[in-house]
């Protein structure tokens, strides 16, 4: 009997205790948020992803850097290891931080939101302004002059890939890296499942609800040129060119820019020949030079035995000195870094030869598709959205070409996004048509008053 009354309570006992594990186990939920591929980790994909990933949508990034993502917010770091195979070798610019694509923020009056975002970075110490009278307006007539502008400019003091590493650093978001979606068979459209899927390396990364091309060129161009979204294609078509018709032309144009950074024994000549506060200049009436920065004064060097100077090219000595972006032959190498030299010599009246004999390092990249010389411009955003086919696509050319176009672009598709909640049911960007970008011409640095197409940002 004792017995029997013990069993019964250890089974109630029992049933209990299971009970009780049910309900304080750790409940394992499925919520299924639409998916989405970003193809494209630069500032408009990242921004993109960054608030997509914060309300509702579970995101995955793509992107081709193989040290970091960024994009043309590229910073060369300490340490930073050369690719495999490749065979020159940087010893002393290896030792110093520089930025050999953009340099500098501004931020457009209107771009409220970019406002905050640079406001948010400045505050954490990721952007500080340049110091006022420190930017320069270099023509070939006059000495170089400080630039007046009420509007202030900001650099990384990390360098520019600062603020890439930072919409990544509290990620919600998958990120990819060193991965290159084909653009032969990267994407393509399940019309069963309605689904993108993106393949790379030669394996299914995976089958998305939504698409979003955040990055431009001929690989976008190739990318969707056979998916069924034509409409967005057409738009994707590019034309490489330094400058397009006064209409804007019927095309996306781009521009390339030559970047060349030397390595030099300070104090260098050209440090010399500069006032003492100089930190960058655009370089206007030169159909070579478009901009002129030295690093170790911009940014924060642990070596301060050398400076690293950084020479941007025009689009049109671009153009004139084309050559394969990727394989670029040691002939062009040395004849298009020798010529940028030269013209630097010529420009402050240094004799070429001095220049060069303090070089002890260089390095020259070009930018193929460096800056939009146009840009979309539609009634209802910057961004282009096709509900039919579930694919946006965002990037500095449907804004303005710069980070706070960028970045604006990507932010402005995603809150359009986030506040359909997933019933995203109209096209977005689509009527609308080219128009000359002016702010490429200062490598979308502005310094300009507000500009009435950008209002809405
Ligand atoms: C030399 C130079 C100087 C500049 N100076 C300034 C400046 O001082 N200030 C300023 O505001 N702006 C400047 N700009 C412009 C600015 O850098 C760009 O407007 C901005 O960074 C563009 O961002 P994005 O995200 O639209 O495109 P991107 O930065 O081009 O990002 C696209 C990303 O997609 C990746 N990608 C491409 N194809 C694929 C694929 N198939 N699979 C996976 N990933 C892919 C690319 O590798 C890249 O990382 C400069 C640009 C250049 C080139």
């Amino acid at each position: 009997m004792i017995c029997f009354t013990f069993k019964k309570r250890q089974t109630r006992n029992k049933a209990i205790l299971a009970l009780l594990t049910l309900c304080l186990a750790p409940r394992v939920t499925h919520t299924l948020r639409p998916t989405v591929a970003v193809i494209g980790g630069g500032i408009a994909g990242l921004s993109c992803a960054e608030k997509l990933s914060q309300q509702y949508y579970d995101v995955t990034v793509f992107d081709t850097g193989r040290l970091r993502a960024g994009g043309r917010c590229a910073s060369r770091w300490p340490g930073d290891q050369p690719k495999e195979g490749d065979r020159s070798h940087h010893p002393f610019l290896s030792q110093y931080r520089f930025d050999h694509a953009a340099q500098a923020i501004s931020v457009p009056p209107s771009f409220y939101a970019f406002q905050n975002q640079v406001k948010e970075w400045e505050s954490r110490g990721v952007l500080r302004q340049f110091a006022k009278g420190s930017i320069y307006q270099i023509g070939s007539a006059q000495p170089p002059t400080p630039l007046s502008s009420d509007h202030p400019l900001y650099f990384a003091p990390d360098g520019i890939n600062a603020i890439a590493m930072d919409l990544i650093a509290n990620r919600k978001f998958t990120l990819q890296q060193d991965v290159w979606v084909s653009p032969s068979n990267g994407v393509k459209w399940i019309d069963k499942s309605q689904k993108w899927r993106v393949q790379a390396k030669g394996e299914v990364r995976g089958n998305f609800d939504y698409l979003i091309i955040a990055h431009n060129g001929k690989c976008a161009d190739r990318l969707m040129s056979s998916s069924p979204a034509k409409e967005i294609h057409s738009l994707l078509r590019v034309n490489f060119a330094p400058t397009v018709p006064a209409n804007g032309g019927n095309r996306m144009t781009l521009g390339s820019i030559y970047s060349l950074s030397v390595c030099v024994k300070s104090p260098s000549i050209l440090s010399k020949a500069l006032p003492d506060n100089f930190v960058a200049g655009f370089i206007s009436e030169n159909s070579n030079l478009g901009f002129l920065v030295c690093q170790n004064r911009k940014l924060a060097q642990s070596d301060t035995t050398h400076e690293v100077w950084t020479i941007l090219s025009t689009p049109k000595f671009a153009k004139r000195h084309k050559a394969p972006q990727e394989f670029m032959p040691e002939e062009t190498i040395e004849e298009v870094s020798l010529l940028l030299i030269a013209s630097l010599g010529d420009l402050f009246d240094i004799a070429p030869e001095s220049l060069l004999s303090e070089v002890v390092d260089r390095r020259l990249q070009l930018w193929g598709a460096a800056i939009p010389m146009n840009v979309w411009r539609s009634k209802d955003g910057a961004f282009l959205y096709d509900c039919e086919h579930k694919v946006g696509v965002c990037g500095d050319w449907l804004l303005e070409p710069s980070i706070a176009g960028a970045w604006t672009s990507g932010r402005q598709l995603a809150d359009f996004m986030v506040d359909a909640k997933g019933d995203l049911k109209k096209n977005v960007g689509l009527p609308g048509q080219f128009v000359r970008s002016t702010r490429s011409q200062r490598l979308g640095i502005t310094t300009a008053s507000r500009d009435p197409a950008s209002s809405k940002a």
